[in-house]
């Protein structure tokens, strides 16, 4: 069995989906085609309930009329039978009746994740009438069926794995099951969902649930790639990635995958594969537990990192020093990055601010306290790499200049991080990459 998941942007047109259809009948096998909402819908969703959050009818009304005529022009473009675009006028009428009947009604957290659990039911069972339509048997899976999380919106994965199995099991004769991503019931039975970004971790459970041969993530780029894209020249995708790497990749600010989903796959070994839907040749990316060792993998840099510096002359020779500085972070429900010791001082990082304030004011009682914002991590990575011969040098002579406020080498063997001002990434991150990667 094949999990296969299409972000937002792969189903975002009606051609889109088209072509997703068509790839989707050309793997072979039985599969799980887990699907985001078409792009761009969510983000509306959202912005529907925060009007009616706010009391503005009349500005949910228009997102919601401009919505449905998206829908519309989508539903005339994808079907080509007048029998289907009957069904497709069917399909949005059902959804938008219950979106005003929402938008009707007192406007709560609750009514909020029903609102937005429209994008993916909506894209579903447009994909799934298409696919009909082509004459190709699929049927649903819907997610509300099995997908659950708990009272901490922790997901289900031994509860979503005993619905799944005799659901699949009951379906034999269909070999594509379509699904949705992002959505699912929480321990009150109430519709809820996977926080942004989810579809990816759905199709991880579900793997992770019926034991899937391989999970497959298709997006709009060909993998993961060995540094940023967007602000970096010459990055190239990765072929192979440990499930490690990759969770510190994805934390570490590669957005082309959900932080969580490595978990659920890599508990059962699971491969992930990473695939672009604009060009299905592309080899992507293969997490897997296997990787080659001492090599420099990728890099990746997170911003918006406070450093946090404490100095205490009691700190000197003294135990029980640092447990009483994390103790006032786990306090505070904050966690802690990066952190670096001399016999005098701490420093650590954290990217989450809601409770600096408290923090230092508590942490004045052990010494002096400097706080540097606009910090960035860059977070080097790859398998065993601290036993590469020379790999500090490496790094430090391809950054040259670029000042460092904290290095973090031993915690792991497949994370090197340092730490800079965040207007110095853009440099930082070009120099590596040139210096790393392509350099002979
Ligand atoms: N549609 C949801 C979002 O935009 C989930 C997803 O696409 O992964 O966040
Ligand atoms: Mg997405």
């Amino acid at each position: 069995m094949l999990v296969i998941k299409f972000g937002g942007t792969s189903v975002g047109t009606p051609e889109r989906m088209m072509k997703v259809a068509t790839l989707v009948s050309a793997i072979e096998g039985r599969k799980i085609v887990v699907l985001s909402a078409v792009s761009g819908t969510t983000n509306t969703l959202v912005e529907i309930s925060n009007a009616l959050m706010a009391d503005e009818q009349d500005q949910a009304s228009q997102l919601i009329d401009n919505l449905e005529k998206f829908y519309n022009n989508f539903s005339k473009n994808l079907f080509k039978t007048s029998t289907y675009h009957t069904l497709g006028e069917e399909i949005i009428s059902r959804h938008f009746s219950l979106i005003r009947l929402l938008a009707a009604g007192k406007f709560d957290e609750r009514s909020r994740r029903e609102m937005l659990a429209q994008g993916e039911l909506l894209s579903t069972e447009f994909f799934h009438a298409y696919l009909n339509e082509r004459d190709v048997k699929s049927r649903m899976l819907p997610a509300l069926h099995f997908m659950s999380i708990d009272e901490d919106n922790e997901p289900e994965l031994e509860k979503i794995s005993e619905r799944l199995r005799p659901l699949i099991k009951s379906l034999e004769k269909y070999e594509i099951l379509i699904t949705q991503g992002y959505i699912c019931r929480n321990h009150k039975n109430e519709i809820d969902n996977l926080k942004r970004g989810g579809s990816d971790y759905t199709a991880s459970l579900i793997g992770a649930a019926v034991r899937a041969d391989e999970i497959q993530i298709w997006t709009d780029i060909d993998g993961m790639h060995n540094n940023d894209p967007r602000i970096v020249k010459n990055t190239f995708p990765i072929a192979a990635l440990t499930f490690d790497e990759a969770s510190e990749l994805a934390y570490f600010g590669a957005k082309i995958l959900h932080p969580s989903t490595i978990v659920p796959a890599q508990k059962y070994s699971i491969p992930v594969r990473l695939k672009n839907t604009m060009d299905e040749a592309a080899p992507g990316t293969i997490i897997s537990d296997s990787s080659e060792k001492g090599k420099i993998k990728a890099i990746a840099a997170k911003d918006q990192i406070t450093a946090i510096k404490i100095k205490s002359s009691r700190m000197l020779l003294a135990y029980g020093f640092l447990r009483r500085i994390f103790e006032v972070f786990e306090k505070h429900h904050t966690s802690i990055d990066m952190i670096s010791t001399s016999e005098v001082a701490v420093s650590v990082t954290i990217d989450d601010n809601r409770a600096l304030h408290e923090i230092s004011e508590e942490l004045m009682k052990f010494g002096t306290i400097e706080i540097d914002h606009n910090q960035t991590i860059i977070c080097i990575v790859g398998n065993k790499l601290a036993d590469k011969e020379g790999v500090l040098k490496l790094i430090f002579n391809s950054l040259g200049t670029i000042p460092v406020r904290m290095v973090s080498f031993g915690g792991s063997k497949n994370n090197i991080s340092l730490l800079i001002e965040t207007p110095q990434k853009e440099k930082a991150l070009n120099l590596l990459n040139e210096g790393l990667f392509e350099a002979k």
